[in-house]
């Protein structure tokens, strides 16, 4: 994907945005390979999802090894904790990253084929306070970035204790009604009659909305975590909806799944997606180490501040431009613009030996704040006029006083 120059503000203020709020939550960033071997996604994310059976940009390398474009961050943040030996850290151990993932799907707004996410990680702990932490922290970002409109649905999609028998009433509910299922659907039915509940096909979200629903088979703990998670959410404000069809589309998920849905952002709605994944950890060969987090697409954020009319910051013009005229200021420009880069302040100067004219075009384009044209008059009296270009005033200083008259201008 390409971020042009025009647009590349936007996408620092999110990150700067996001690095911010993380900190505030006492996250820190961890970094990791774009691709890792194919088995660690078909093991982490799960055989039966669509990322897995559909997404993925898998490859061999010249030892014919299956390696694989990383499609979401969490089984690698998982991976790279084991094979690190972070796992026996003090806990909770709490991380966040921002990544670019792939994945092979139909491009369209809000999906592409390459895309960023903001990630979000917590090991080791078991607690809703936990989840109710991570939400936060996502419910704190999207309202610093100036995003109205979204709403947080909820769900709990239970346990290994209590998710087989509630596997079982959903396939006796869809084998009732399997002739109507599409076909991916009909195959789900044996493998992951879950994944039925999240069937982009309007007539299997049609059948789905009958189905039993998670949060009525709950076992007792289970029960208790996700009303704990409640009064959480509660306590600090958060408001959300218990959303029966919110079930994610990776097979690592236990008990809180949630999404924060953007409005007026088109069909790509969902903003923000995570959860617990308790099993995850052990089952990549780690102990057992409770685990949720979370990830933001930032092409849906960006939308969703759109969508909300944040004015987005653009790129910053520079604070000075100096347009030498003859020889001599050129080498004279060249030297105060370096020494002024020096004290921090952006100063820029011809390099191209365009004419005035052109140079003046120029300053006004790119959004310099400030002015100075510099011949031979001004470097002999070491006096010149710097223009503030969003007035048209002039004021006359020391050209070795630069630095001190825009100081009051930076920022
Ligand atoms: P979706 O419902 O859009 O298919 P998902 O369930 O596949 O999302 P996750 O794997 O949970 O998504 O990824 C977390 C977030 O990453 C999503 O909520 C979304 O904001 C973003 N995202 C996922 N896939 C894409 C994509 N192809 N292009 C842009 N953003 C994406
Ligand atoms: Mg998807």
């Amino acid at each position: 994907m390409d971020i042009l120059p025009e647009d590349v503000a936007t996408w620092h203020y999110i990150e700067n945005t996001a690095r911010r709020v993380a900190k505030t939550f006492g996250f820190n960033e961890i970094r990791f390979p774009t691709f890792e071997s194919t088995e660690l996604f078909q093991r982490g994310v799960g055989g039966t999802t669509d990322v897995v059976q559909k997404e993925m940009y898998t490859f061999t390398d010249r030892e014919n090894r299956s390696f694989t474009l990383r499609p979401e961050g969490t089984a690698c943040v998982v991976r790279s904790l084991i094979e690190n030996g972070k796992c026996s850290d003090t806990m909770p151990i709490k991380l966040y990253y921002l990544i670019n993932c792939f994945r092979y799907e139909k491009p369209q707004a809000g999906r592409s084929r390459e895309f960023f996410q903001f990630g979000t990680e917590v090991f080791g702990s078991a607690s809703p306070l936990t989840d109710a932490t991570l939400i936060s922290l996502g419910h704190t970002l999207l309202s610093e970035l100036g995003i109205k409109n979204t709403s947080l649905h909820i769900n709990s999609i239970g346990c290994p204790s209590c998710r087989p028998a509630y596997r079982d009433a959903l396939k006796h509910y869809f084998a009732d009604r399997k002739d109507e299922l599409c076909e991916t659907c009909k195959s789900r039915l044996d493998t992951n009659p879950l994944r039925i509940l999240d069937c982009k096909s309007p007539i299997c979200s049609g059948i789905a909305k009958g189905a039993p629903k998670t949060v009525e088979h709950l076992c007792p703990d289970c029960q208790n975590h996700f009303d704990a998670l409640k009064r959480y959410l509660d306590a600090e404000g958060i408001p959300y909806t218990v959303n029966p069809s919110i079930v994610r589309g990776l097979d690592y998920y236990t008990r809180t799944v949630f999404e924060f849905i953007a409005d007026g952002i088109g069909a790509q709605s969902t903003v923000c997606g995570g959860g617990r994944y308790d099993g995850l950890v052990s089952e990549l060969g780690g102990p057992k180490l409770p685990a949720c987090g979370f990830a933001m697409g930032i092409t849906r954020l960006i939308l969703a501040m759109e969508a909300s009319g944040v004015v987005i910051p653009k790129n910053e013009g520079p604070l000075l431009y100096i347009a030498p005229l003859g020889d001599a200021a050129r080498a004279k420009a060249l030297s105060i613009v370096t020494s002024l880069r020096k004290k921090g302040i952006a100063a820029e100067c011809d390099i191209v030996e365009r004419s005035l004219k052109a140079q003046m075009k120029y300053a006004d384009k790119i959004s310099a704040k400030f002015t100075l044209m510099l011949g031979d008059n001004e470097i002999e009296r070491g006096m010149a006029n710097i223009k503030n270009m969003a007035d048209s005033s002039q004021t006359e200083i020391a050209l070795d006083a630069l630095d001190e008259y825009l100081a009051d201008y930076i920022g």
